[in-house]
C-alpha cells in the first residue's frame, strides 16, 4: 500500500481522502492556502504544508508548489481530488515525471478525455453510443457548417471541445442563428479554455443525465457501479443527485454498464471514471468522460456498499480489482443534496463566517462537509460547503430521510440554498421520478 500521499486539494474532498487515507493506514499531508490554514483537512493531517496565497492559481493549482511539498515529505502519491488539477493532463504528466503516482488515470487517457471531441471519436470507436453530431471539430466553412447542422436537424447545440463546469456551450434553433454562435462559441472557448475548437451535436429537448460509475485497475480488469441520476441542474450544474435512476431496468443498466467496462479495457483505464450520458426515449447518448473522483460519488456508495476513494487508492497502489462484476449489487437508494454557500433566491455565492453549524443525523444520513462553527468560508473557491446524502431502503424512505435531514441542519451566519432543497424534495415531480435536465430552471422560473 501507498506510504504517504499528498492530498492536492481543500474543503470537503481533501477531507473524504484524507479519511480514506487513515483509514487504509496511509500517512498524508494536506497542501493549503494561506486563506485555509484553520480548514478541518488540514488539522487532521499528518503534515500540512502552505503553498501559496489564496487565489487558485498561486496555490491549489500551481503545479511546482504541489510537486515541492510531495517531494520535501517524501510522499509517495499525489491525490487530486476534483476540480483543480484533477483533469489536467500536465499536471498528472509533472507528477509521472517527477516519480510521484498520480492517484487518476495515464497522464495520456486525461488528455485523450480532456478534449471532447478526441474523447467522443475514441468512444464511438469502442462502441459507445453518443449524440448525433459533426463527429470531429467544426471549420471555417460556412457552407459546410449549415450543411452539418440541416443533415443533424435543429435545434443544435455548438459545444467547446475543451469546455467543462457546464461553460461553453450555445443552443441554436434556427439555421440563422448559426454562424454567429459557431463564431461567438468559439471567441468564448478561446478566452475560456484556450482552445478555439468547437463541435456540433444534436440538442436533445427532453434528457436525462444519466452516468455511469466504473472502476478499472489498468491491468485487464473494470467493472461498474450502476448510474447516478443528476438531471437536477441549474445552468448545467448539478444540485441534486441520485442513485439508482428512477425507472431504469436491470437490463438497461448492465447492458449500458458493459459498454462503459468494454470501452474502459479498450482505452486501458486506470481508476475511477464516470461516462456521461443523456438518455431520452429509452436511448444513451455518451456526451463526455470525467477522469477522476466526482462530487457525487457518494450516493453510488451507500448503494453498493464500496469505498470509491479506497478503491482509488488500491489501484494506484498497484493492486488488481478484488471486486468482481458478479460481486456488485445495488441495495436501496441514496440521494445527495449539494449544499452551496449561496443565496437561495439569485444564486450569488454568499462567503462570510458559518456562526452556527448543527449536523442532523438518523439512520441512513452521511454529512460530508469540512465546515464547523466559526468555520470562515472563503470567497476565492466554488461554493459547496456540504454534501447530504440520505439512504432509503427504498426511494421514497431517502426522500422521507433527506427531507428530515434538511429541516434538521442549522448553518447560521450566511446564506445556503437548503431552502430550495426542501421545496425540491416535496416536489411532486421530483417525488414521482424522472424529471428531465430542464424541470429545475423551469422550476425556478415559476
Ligand atoms: P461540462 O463538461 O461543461 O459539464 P457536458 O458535455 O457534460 O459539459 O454537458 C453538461 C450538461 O449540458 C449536460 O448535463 C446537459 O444538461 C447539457 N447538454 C450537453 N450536451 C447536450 C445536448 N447535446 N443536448 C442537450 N443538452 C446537452
Amino acid at each position: 500500500m501507498l506510504e504517504k500521499v499528498v492530498i492536492a486539494n481543500r474543503g470537503e474532498i481533501a477531507l473524504r481522502i484524507l479519511r480514506a487515507c487513515h483509514e487504509l493506514g496511509i500517512k498524508t499531508v494536506a497542501v493549503y492556502s494561506t486563506v485555509d490554514k484553520d480548514l478541518l483537512p488540514v488539522r487532521l493531517a499528518d503534515e500540512a504544508i502552505c503553498i501559496g496565497r489564496a487565489p487558485s492559481p498561486e496555490s491549489y493549482l500551481n503545479i511546482p508548489a504541489i510537486i515541492t511539498a510531495a517531494e520535501i515529505t517524501d510522499a509517495v502519491a499525489i491525490h487530486p481530488g476534483y476540480g483543480f488539477l484533477a483533469e489536467n493532463a500536465d499536471f498528472a504528466e509533472r507528477v509521472e515525471e517527477s516519480g510521484f503516482i498520480f492517484i487518476g488515470p495515464h497522464s495520456e487517457t486525461i488528455r485523450l478525455m480532456g478534449d471532447k471531441v478526441s474523447a467522443i471519436k475514441a468512444m464511438q470507436e469502442a462502441g459507445v453510443p453518443c449524440v448525433p453530431g459533426s463527429d470531429g471539430p467544426l471549420t471555417d466553412e460556412d457552407k459546410l457548417n449549415l450543411k452539418i447542422a440541416r443533415k443533424i436537424g435543429y435545434p443544435v447545440i455548438i459545444k467547446a471541445a475543451g469546455g467543462g463546469g457546464g461553460r461553453g456551450m450555445r443552443v441554436v434553433h434556427s439555421e440563422a442563428a448559426l454562424l454567429s454562435a459557431i463564431s461567438l462559441t468559439r471567441t468564448e472557448a478561446n478566452v475560456a479554455f484556450g482552445n478555439s475548437a468547437v463541435y456540433m451535436e444534436k440538442y436533445l429537448e427532453t434528457p436525462r443525465h444519466i452516468e455511469i460509475q466504473v472502476l478499472a485497475d489498468g491491468q485487464g480488469n473494470a467493472i461498474h457501479l450502476g448510474e447516478r441520476d443528476c438531471s437536477m441542474q441549474r445552468r448545467h450544474q448539478k444540485v441534486l443527485e441520485e442513485a439508482p435512476a428512477p425507472g431504469l431496468t436491470n437490463e438497461q443498466r448492465q447492458k449500458i454498464g458493459q459498454i462503459c467496462t468494454d470501452a474502459c479495457l479498450r482505452i486501458n483505464y486506470r481508476g475511477a471514471g464516470t461516462f456521461e450520458f443523456l438518455y431520452q426515449d429509452g436511448e444513451f447518448y455518451f456526451i463526455e468522460m470525467n477522469t477522476r473522483v466526482q462530487v457525487e460519488h457518494p450516493v453510488t456508495e451507500m448503494i453498493t456498499g464500496i469505498d470509491i476513494v479506497k478503491e482509488q487508492l488500491k489501484i494506484a497502489s498497484g493492486e488488481k480489482l478484488s471486486i468482481r462484476q458478479e460481486d456488485v449489487r445495488l441495495q436501496g437508494h441514496a440521494i445527495e443534496c449539494r449544499i452551496n454557500a449561496e443565496d437561495p433566491k439569485t444564486f450569488l455565492p454568499c462567503p462570510g463566517k458559518i456562526t452556527w453549524y448543527h449536523a442532523p443525523g438518523g439512520p441512513g444520513i452521511r454529512i460530508d462537509s469540512h465546515i464547523y462553527s466559526s468555520y470562515p468560508v472563503p470567497p476565492n473557491y466554488d461554493s459547496l460547503i456540504a454534501k447530504l446524502i440520505a439512504y432509503g431502503n427504498n426511494r421514497s424512505e431517502a426522500i422521507r430521510r433527506m427531507r428530515n435531514a434538511l429541516n434538521e441542519i442549522v448553518i447560521e451566519g450566511i446564506k445556503t440554498n437548503i431552502p430550495l432543497h426542501q421545496e425540491l424534495i416535496n416536489d411532486a415531480n421530483f417525488k414521482q421520478g424522472g424529471t428531465t435536465i430542464h424541470y429545475l430552471e423551469e422550476k425556478i422560473k415559476n
